[in-house]
């Protein structure tokens, strides 16, 4: 039950699992990462139990690009399997999550209607489906965030990464913390400033209902209302 997102200038799957790694004091039950590559596709690699099962995979089937997103899972809806396993992926959207969605079988009812098949038994994968629906409509990425994050009841942190999107990463709280960290030409979130502290230590905590927008050159965000938001950074001291 952690999040990470790194918008970063080198391989990112080794840094993904050195900060997960910096998680599993938390607790889970398998993890998983995605990144876009160079030529703007998405993919993903999972595994169930401890992380040196991913690190062991990563070995066989490596994971490039220089963005990406990882996930320790804490099974909530689904059995601890690999296809419950984060990040959920669909269509251009690939998607991790710590905590509830509540009203995740009245969205799962309403994208299956629209012709889209879950493939998993979690209620995280919705938030993937729906995003996707929203972005086959015409909506923009961060468009289709948005609309989708308004539909959710529950608690979560969420990170969104896009196909054909390597300068872009979305990242929304509410009930559950998020972090983001500001590099040099490199951002940053995670779970916590402890996850974060092997590539910097200045932070800014969204508040409940935050939706951030990371590119390299940093980060806007907007609160509930959909309002600019102007959040402190300070710089975190978690030791090393
Ligand atoms: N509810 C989600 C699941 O069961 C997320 C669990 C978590 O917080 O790790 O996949």
């Amino acid at each position: 039950c952690g999040i990470i997102g790194i918008l970063g200038n080198h391989e990112v799957s080794p840094q993904l699992v050195e900060a997960l790694k910096r998680l599993e004091y938390r607790g889970y039950d398998s993890a998983g990462i995605a990144s876009i590559d160079a030529r703007g596709e998405l993919d993903r690699r999972r595994a169930v139990g401890k992380l040196v099962n991913l690190s062991d995979r990563l070995v066989h089937e490596p994971l490039q690009g220089l963005i990406g997103i990882g996930h320790t899972r804490w099974a909530t809806h689904g059995a601890a399997t690999e296809v419950n396993a984060h990040p959920h992926l669909h269509g251009p959207v690939a998607v991790v999550h710590n905590g509830i969605i509540e009203n995740f079988r009245e969205l799962r009812a309403e994208v299956i209607a629209g012709g889209r098949a879950p493939e998993s038994d979690t209620d995280t994968e919705v938030v993937a489906l729906l995003t996707a629906q929203y972005m086959a409509a015409g909506m923009t990425p961060v468009e289709a965030a948005r609309a989708t994050i308004r539909r959710l009841h529950g608690a979560f942190a969420l990170a969104f990464l896009f196909k054909d999107e390597p300068d872009l990463m979305i990242a929304a709280r509410k009930g559950s913390p998020l972090a983001i960290g500001h590099g040099t030409g490199e951002m940053f979130l995670g779970s916590d400033a402890v996850a974060l502290a092997p590539f910097t230590d200045r932070i800014t905590y969204l508040e409940d209902g935050d939706l951030a927008v990371l590119t390299r050159a940093g980060v806007e965000i907007e609160d509930s209302e959909g309002r600019r938001a102007n959040r402190d950074m300070a710089v975190i001291d978690v030791g090393s």
